[in-house]
């Protein structure tokens, strides 16, 4: 089982990130998951979530993450909520140990039509998760074709650059 980001650079194995200045890198095929996903709630009216997983490298830079899968499970959701559902635990749980990377690094989620941004339930889904520590927050607006990273270190919501490797 991959376990949650932590900011111990003990657990970063080393290795020189793509693009100096950018601590969030994310494989195309994360991008096209996320997108078909929620336009798949898009056509139901529905915000869809799930959470990414990657590896957590280090360089003299610092810390950074690349992202190369998502898992998701069955999700409880409406046109501008969504959690995971109540006994959906299990299935995320074989999603992540599918996944085959190492870490839980963030997660993602759709917003229709109300642009990209950490409403505070995001702020509260996000901190519940990764505490006021490291960990990505993906959020894509499927009418608008829109899509933004933040990290939220302190429970405060800022927009961060990612690189999306082909
Ligand atoms: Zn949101």
């Amino acid at each position: 089982m991959p376990k949650i980001i932590s900011s111990d650079p003990y657990e970063a194995e080393f290795g020189v990130r793509p693009v100096r200045g950018v601590s969030l890198f994310v494989r195309e095929f994360v991008i096209d998951l996320i997108t078909a996903h929620a336009e798949e709630g898009y056509l139901k009216n529905k915000e869809v979530m799930g959470l990414l997983t990657g590896d957590i490298l280090r360089d003299d830079m610092g810390m950074y993450v690349k992202v190369t899968n998502t898992a998701t499970s069955d999700l409880d959701a409406d046109e501008a909520s969504v959690r995971f559902s109540k006994d959906s635990i299990e299935k995320l749980f074989r999603s992540i140990d599918d996944c085959g990377g190492s870490s839980i690094v963030g997660w993602y989620h759709s917003h229709l039509g109300i642009g990209c941004y950490l409403s505070d339930v995001d702020i509260k889904t996000h901190t519940g998760i990764f505490g006021m520590d490291v960990g990505y927050a993906l959020v894509i607006d499927p009418a608008g074709s829109e899509l933004a990273s933040f990290s939220c270190i302190g429970g405060l919501p800022e927009k961060v650059s990612m690189i999306i490797l082909t």
